[in-house]
């Protein structure tokens, strides 16, 4: 025995950095596109993190880490400069205006279909 650490011995977060790099290298490679996610303690579902916002007031399009413990309420355009707002009803601007929603209505949306 060489004392080597097993994948077991690992911390998640470890692994958890480790597997996002393999992504993040494939779709570097395939699709220029970084990804980001999150395993949920509770089900291990895969939540997308980066999502498109579109300025609904001069269509410029941002690529946005979406933070995973709270709601983004505001967001300032760095074109514009305008600051916007969920449409009502929605929780934050990435549900509003982004290609992706924010992790918490994903994990909604996995429980209900599951
Ligand atoms: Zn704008």
């Amino acid at each position: 025995m060489r004392g080597e650490m097993t994948v077991q011995d690992r911390s998640l977060a470890t692994q958890l950095e480790a597997v996002r790099l393999i992504y993040n290298e494939i779709f570097d490679r395939y699709e220029r596109k970084p990804v980001a996610f999150h395993i949920n303690a509770s089900g291990g579902a895969m939540v997308e993190l980066i999502s498109i916002l579109t300025c609904p007031e001069c269509g410029t399009k941002h690529e946005e880490t979406m933070p995973e413990d709270l709601c983004q309420f505001f967001y300032r355009c760095s074109n514009c400069e305008v600051v916007f707002r969920p449409k009502p009803g929605d929780c934050c601007v990435y549900c509003s205006y982004g290609s992706v929603k924010c992790p918490s209505k994903q994990e909604e949306e996995e429980n209900r279909s599951a």
